[in-house]
């Protein structure tokens, strides 16, 4: 039974990066039928909040990403919140004391700040002295660090499932603390503890934390745990080939919600972020996602964030859905509701990339003004809408075109053009055989709506 976990640290908003973790930890879950799991790492107490929990926890909501097992809903190994779990950490760190593999270590911030400074003068690795492993002692009265001792035989090699193999020599680490004076654990510490009491098989996890996997590693061996399946995903960088962050513009995944990007759009970008459909295609759904994801079709090489692509994509997703499915999102960006408005997503939906761009792409069925036009063409074409009028379909558009152009002698964009200034108040949008019909039809059903013949008239002046 495959069981992953996401281990978002609730500092601030779910990120990109973090999300495309989560993607991949619910697509490896779904597509072996396994198990997502929430883990909240807030131990770092002066960073991590409750609020800043419930936002992640509402991005991955937003994003669609449910799990089975979390901090909110809990599951067979609850608590799922690292700071309610610091028992059973002190716990694991007795054991390890037990085993002589980690001792309790006295020696002041002062202490190992001064024996640092030594090292880097003599030009040593700036590794503990092993002052406490030599002078073992049990006072617990006195307050004190727990440190793990690397064995001899402290070389790490792990198949990672996106990186392949991957070797540390023991040389390369110094003993490490599990437990600070505090008695909190570090990272290191907690989340094999948590890995290993919540059956995780497979830790997905970003790029940054390879190097972590070392230390791991050796605390899973000295308790004799099993060793999860590890997979490291490369960093996402932005178009100047520099780590994603800030400077690129918008990072959080509620900002990218608030500017008209669609869950199912972004769900989609985020998993091309690295990984590759077997047939090259770029857009899909979920559930082909699911059925094809694997984590050997996860590049090594870092990926880098398009925000154009992605802006084509979510247009993608607007045009591919329908005007009703639309229309409570449209609603939602663009602040009002109205009875013509499902039409009106219809007409225009081709040229919407983002969902607050229907504001200004119906604009022009709420907001008119008279534009400059000449005379006679005016009293021509109100003379037609008045004689032929209602109603205005698509094929009556066409009509009435023929009859301007016998009646005016204009053809082609001198007919055109002042026709769409004329009733939509724009010199570009939608095709007027949609955009006229929409506008008599929402003129009967919405006060505030002027007709095409109200608009012509308003032209004669
Ligand atoms: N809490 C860590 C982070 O937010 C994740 C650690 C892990 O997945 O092992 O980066």
């Amino acid at each position: 039974m495959i069981r992953v976990r996401f281990a978002p640290s609730p500092t601030g908003h779910l990120h990109v990066g973090g999300a495309r973790t989560a993607i991949f930890n619910w697509l490896f879950a779904k597509h072996h039928g396994g198990t997502f799991i929430i883990r909240v790492e807030d131990t770092d107490q002066a960073r991590s909040t409750l609020e800043s929990e419930a936002m992640v926890l509402d991005d991955l909501r937003w994003l669609g990403l449910m799990w089975d097992e979390g901090p909110d809903i809990g599951g067979p190994h609850a608590p799922y919140r690292q700071s309610e779990r610091v028992e059973r950490y002190g716990e694991v760190a007795r054991e390890l004391i037990a085993r002589g593999i980690a001792y309790r270590c006295y020696c002041t911030e002062e202490e190992l700040e001064a024996k640092r400074k030594v090292a880097e003068a003599e030009s040593r690795p700036p590794h503990y002295d092993l002052t406490c492993w030599i002078n073992r002692r049990d006072d617990d009265s006195i307050p004190h660090a727990v440190r793990f001792h690397v064995p001899d035989d402290g070389d790490v090699t792990i198949d990672d499932a996106i990186r392949g193999e991957v070797t540390w020599k023991r040389e390369s680490l110094g003993d490490f603390i599990l437990v600070r004076s505090d008695g909190l654990p570090t990272y290191n510490f907690s989340v094999v503890v948590d890995d290993h009491d919540m059956e995780v098989t497979n830790v997905i996890r970003a790029e940054e934390h390879l190097t972590n996997t070392h230390r791991q590693v050796l605390i899973y061996r000295a308790m004799e745990w099993a060793i999860p399946q590890f997979a490291h995903v490369s960093l996402i960088l932005g178009q100047d080939r520099t780590k994603l962050s800030k400077r690129h513009g918008a990072t959080s995944v509620s900002a990218y919600a608030e500017a008209g990007f669609l869950a199912e759009a972004m769900v989609n970008y985020l998993t091309l972020l690295g990984w590759s459909a077997p047939d090259g295609r770029d857009v899909f759904d979920r559930d082909y996602a699911i059925a094809n994801f694997a984590l050997d079709r996860v590049n090594s090489a870092p990926a880098v964030f398009d925000p154009q692509k992605f802006e084509w994509l979510n247009g993608q997703y607007i045009h591919s859905m329908s005007a009703a499915e639309l229309r409570p999102l449209v609603v939602n960006a663009i602040g009002f509701d109205a009875p013509w408005l499902e039409e009106a997503i219809d007409v225009v939906k081709t040229s919407v990339h983002l969902l607050p761009q229907f504001k200004e792409m119906i604009r022009f069925v709420t907001d008119y003004t008279p534009p400059e036009i000449d005379r006679e063409f005016a009293v021509a074409v109100a003379n037609d809408l008045r004689e032929h009028g209602a109603p205005l379909d698509a094929d009556a558009v066409k009509a009435m075109n023929d009859r301007l152009k016998q009646a005016t002698g204009r053809k082609g964009k001198e007919l055109f053009m002042p026709l769409r200034l004329m009733l939509t108040g724009m010199d570009h949008g939608p095709e007027l055989v949609r955009a006229i019909p929409l506008l008599e039809r929402a003129s009967e059903s919405d006060s505030r709506v002027l007709s095409p013949l109200a608009r012509a008239e308003r032209c004669i002046r």
